[in-house]
């Protein structure tokens, strides 16, 4: 049986930091639910979908075939033999997947890859629903959060580090909108499973996170 952590949480927790450290310390496989969501909006931004066109939606999923890789520990997605991972991590791309991620046709798809990869592999995965979906029977499971200013504060210095203008209270009120699209939508939504463990990172340092989080594994 493979060793599986899941780690859900709402956007800029520090879910794919943390799960990253962890990966690392306990030789594990870091799978990176997001960018799956990520690619398959990629797809259907090039293919000119609209975020709402069900049938649209419905028709691309079946045409993209989205895979992951492993190239120096790091997770590469290949979108129909091509590899996007360079192209997910844009605002215009975090959107559409937080829009279309709603759609029950992408969810299933995506949801068989990561069932099936954490069958296969010791891992850390990340996500909203893999401790309550996706892997519901997790040997870990972490609910990360902090508040929303928090968060915000750590994307505006992530972003301006980059030489990236960006406005701060654009960015609290765009994690707030994501916020709510990924705790309302009736497929899966992102809520803390019963069993996952509660570790709000507002006033801790990313070691602090990882320190506890290590704490709580058992290999
Ligand atoms: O985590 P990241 O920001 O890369 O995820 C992009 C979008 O994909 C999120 O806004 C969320 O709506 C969606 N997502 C999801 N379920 C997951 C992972 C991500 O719905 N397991």
């Amino acid at each position: 049986m493979a060793y599986n952590i899941a780690i859900d949480g709402p956007a800029g927790a520090g879910k794919s930091t943390i799960a990253k450290m962890i990966a690392k310390k306990m030789s594990l496989i870091y799978v990176d639910t997001g960018a799956m969501y990520r690619a398959m909006a990629l797809y259907l931004l090039r293919n000119g979908v609209a975020e709402d066109d069900v049938e649209g939606i419905s028709a691309k999923c079946r045409e993209a075939e989205i895979s992951i890789e492993y190239e120096d520990g790091m997770q590469v997605v290949y979108l129909n033999g091509e590899n996007v991972s360079g192209l997910l991590r844009t605002e215009e791309v975090g959107n559409m997947a937080s829009k279309t991620s709603v759609q029950p046709a992408v969810r299933e798809k995506l949801v068989e890859l990561q069932k099936e990869l954490a069958t296969k592999k010791d891992c850390v995965m990340d996500g909203r629903d893999i401790g309550t979906c996706v892997l519901p029977g997790a040997d870990l499971k972490i609910y990360l959060t902090a508040s929303s200013q928090v968060r915000a504060k750590r994307r505006f210095d992530e972003l301006t580090a980059k030489g990236v203008e960006c406005n701060l209270e654009q960015i609290r009120l765009d994690i707030e909108e994501r916020d709510y699209r990924d705790m309302n939508r009736a497929h899966s939504p992102l809520r803390q499973a019963e069993d996952a463990i509660l570790v709000d990172t507002s006033y801790m340092s990313i070691e602090e996170v990882a320190d506890t989080i290590m704490g709580y594994c058992k290999i």
